[in-house]
């Protein structure tokens, strides 16, 4: 255990919670009444702060804007029938989030801010949490450089946000997936493993591309030889093929996802082997002309399981019947189980604030 850190904390006058309609929230558009904030200056971080939600203000030539050094991470909290708040692997994301500082050439931010910044206001904020099955409250944490300079070289300020989004049932349809030959979204010595803004903001125009061509995603294929499937859009994917669950092996072109490591553990304590391991779309094609492609999902902290119903390469379309899968709704079931409380977590998984 890490000692409690006195946070200066400054309580918003009114609270916003009111106003909140708990049977319609939009995920990411309504943030709770406070957010933790620690600044990174003269070579080292201040004591943070929990203060009311407010905008910030930066100088217009923020070195984040202009030159992205800007990383962010994705974590849910999730109350329990008692009415208990949780928050679900943090550990896994802070140090994750210092992963990507690094990569980025960023100051990693200390065990102390990160994590008690984080129980801090999630227990400040915990009404947020709707006590409702399906519904959770997500933390976003981020960082960017701060610098009031024009100039490419890395920042030597930094600011470290945490704010706090309650989100409603996130029910993600079956979706169609475009298999991506022409953009890519990570290279080897690149920063794919790393949630840094500009991934996302470099992934747009695929997304959309497919958007335009009536898919709701796309697959990423491998850079070099647009041979091996990498993720989903957002999320780590999996494919259940005979009586074995594979996903690619974790790399410097994967996204780490704490989803995906769960999922691989629910899915051998089910008695499956999983396999992680490269996979080219020509044994997704041949497994799916025998018969033997079962199942096929993404993972991420929003949605849990996206069920992918089509799948495009070239003149071929695969299509799945989601309704008759039993292996992808029984890890979504599980998942939830634990993270609302309703069975044991003997993963270790909830972290009680
Ligand atoms: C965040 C993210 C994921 C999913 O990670 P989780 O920890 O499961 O939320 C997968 N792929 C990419 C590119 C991501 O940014």
């Amino acid at each position: 255990m890490i000692a409690t850190v006195d946070f200066k904390i400054t309580k918003a006058k009114t609270s916003k919670l009111a106003s909140l309609d708990v049977n319609n929230i939009p995920f990411g558009k309504y943030f709770t009444d406070h957010m933790f904030e620690a600044n990174y200056q003269n070579g080292e971080w201040q004591t943070g702060e929990i203060k009311p939600y407010q905008p910030i203000m930066i100088d217009p030539s923020c070195a984040a804007i202009h030159y992205g050094q800007s990383i962010f991470e994705g974590i849910k909290a999730y109350k329990n029938e008692e009415g208990e708040a949780y928050i679900f692997r943090p550990e896994d994301n802070f140090k994750r989030f210092n992963i990507s500082a690094e990569r980025m050439e960023m100051p990693e931010v200390p065990e102390e801010i990160f994590m008690e910044g984080l129980k801090q206001l999630v227990k400040l904020d915990q009404d947020w949490i709707p006590n409702k099955p399906d519904h959770s409250l997500y933390i976003r944490p981020f960082m960017f450089a701060t610098d009031e300079a024009i100039g490419v070289k890395p920042g030597l300020k930094y600011k470290f946000i945490i704010i706090l989004s309650p989100t409603g049932p996130y029910y993600s349809a079956p979706m169609r997936i475009y298999v991506e030959e022409k953009y890519v979204r990570a290279v080897h010595g690149g920063v794919g493993y790393t949630k840094n803004a500009g991934n996302y903001g470099a992934s747009m125009y695929a997304t959309a591309e497919a958007k335009r061509k009536g898919y709701d995603q796309v697959l990423w294929t491998d850079a070099v030889e647009h041979k091996y499937v990498q993720e989903c859009g957002t999320m780590n994917v999996f494919f259940i093929i005979g009586n074995k669950a594979i996903t690619p092996p974790l790399e410097d072109t994967i996204l780490a996802g704490v989803t995906r490591d769960s999922v691989i553990q629910l899915i051998r304590d089910m008695g499956m082997e999983v396999e992680e391991r490269p996979l080219s779309i020509d044994e997704i094609m041949e497994a799916y002309k025998k018969n033997e492609l079962k199942e096929l999902f993404g993972t991420g902290t929003a949605a849990t399981i996206s069920m992918i119903k089509e799948l495009s390469y070239r003149d071929t379309v695969m299509i799945f019947d989601t309704d008759n899968w039993a292996i992808a709704p029984e890890i979504g079931r599980k998942m939830n189980a634990i993270k609302e409380g309703k069975t044991e977590d003997k993963y270790g998984w909830m972290v009680k604030i």
